[in-house]
């Protein structure tokens, strides 16, 4: 069962993603607006696992992954790199931002494509895709003595070789003021056959956190629990950071078994992000009212251990920000303007009439 998965299990699902209309079509029955997507040229990179396309039936799911018409269209605030990320590019791969802590985009690719992807300006694009082997993001680690925290993201790092994850995860251990490493990945939930005993190793003997992405609580099969029990049965600690989907997560009732269904499988909820403006994502944005009114209610109601933090990434490089109420945020006409951690303003696209 479980822990007879294998290389050749998850090498097959990359190998045989969907990545076509034809393809898709062999899983669901496709909708105008989808229909239109593939009729008019998808913006942004598209593939899903047979894995994950096999639960495309759950509505939920299937509009985070399939494109539809509406994602061609950009609206007012929004942009193609909302965090300001290239700004604080520090070499190819390395995004400095906060002091302590480097956000490290080892890869391009990823096994499925979310389509509010943050940095759907790059992942999947076949220039990018094979990076490394990152001498300069060694070198410049090596030299700066604050960072302590190493977050392994991309793309998503899970889909690289044993052998290229391993090396990476040494490599930034040899370096003694790195304390804390992490790798964000969907893998669990998307390709959760990737979570073979070999890599929980690897995980294990570097000491590497994982930062999850989870949704939804359909994404919380057994082939997941499995997975997550695997990590958990080596130690591995986890986290996940949930993404503020409007029509698919934005009530109590799902956040609440989305975190508890976590919690059962030893993941700590961790962030509730707010959904960047990311070009073609206004489908997908809540009001921040909403958010605020949400963790409003799970904390007047739900186990603290399952509560994440709400928090909205400063457009344009501000940083995180944690949100509990009204007393960091205002609004100004059609935007939100929110106070960072160094008291600075930032403004967030966010329509009156889009219902709180
Ligand atoms: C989110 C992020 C991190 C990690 O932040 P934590 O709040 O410590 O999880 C680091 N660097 C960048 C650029 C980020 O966006």
């Amino acid at each position: 069962m479980a822990s007879e998965a294998s290389d050749l299990d998850w090498k097959w699902q990359i190998a045989n993603r969907i990545t076509t209309r034809h393809q898709l079509e062999e899983h669901i029955r496709l909708e105008e607006e989808e229909r239109a997507a593939f009729d008019a040229g998808i913006p942004f990179s598209f593939a899903i696992t047979p894995y994950y396309a096999a639960r495309l039936v759950h509505p939920a799911l299937r509009r985070t992954v399939v494109p539809t018409i509406r994602e061609g269209k950009a609206m007012t605030g929004e942009l193609a790199d909302p965090l300001g990320e290239e700004n604080h590019r520090v070499t190819p791969e390395l995004i400095h931002t906060y002091p302590d802590k480097v956000l490290f985009l080892a890869t391009t690719f990823c096994s499925t494509y979310c389509r509010y992807c943050t940095r759907s300006r790059m992942v999947g694009k076949p220039t990018a895709a094979a990076r490394g082997p990152y001498e300069d993001t060694f070198r410049y680690i090596e030299e700066h003595e604050s960072i302590r925290d190493v977050l392994v993201s991309g793309g998503d790092p899970l889909v690289m070789t044993d052998a290229v994850i391993d090396g990476l995860l040494g490599r930034l251990r040899s370096i003694p003021h790195v304390r804390t490493i992490r790798i964000g990945s969907k893998v669990p939930a998307v390709l959760p056959m990737r979570i073979t005993e070999e890599l929980c190793a690897i995980l294990r003997r570097h000491q590497a956190w994982l930062s999850l992405h989870f949704i939804h609580p359909a994404e919380l099969a057994p082939e997941t629990r499995d997975a997550c029990r695997r990590l958990s049965d080596h130690g591995i600690g986890m986290v996940s950071q949930t993404v503020l989907l409007k029509g698919v997560n934005d009530d109590v009732e799902t956040l609440t078994d989305l975190f508890y269904g976590l919690l059962e499988i030893n993941v700590k909820p961790y962030y509730l992000l707010q959904c960047d403006p990311v070009k073609g994502s206004a489908h997908f944005r809540t009001a921040v009212g909403k958010g605020i009114e949400l963790i409003r209610a799970l904390h007047g109601r739900i186990s603290g251990l399952a509560i994440p933090q709400y928090v909205i990434d400063a457009p344009g490089g501000g940083g995180k920000v944690p949100l509990l109420g009204n007393e960091q945020i205002r609004r100004d006409g059609e935007e939100i303007v929110i106070i960072n951690h160094e008291g600075k303003e930032f403004r967030y696209p966010d329509p009156t009439g889009s219902g709180a």
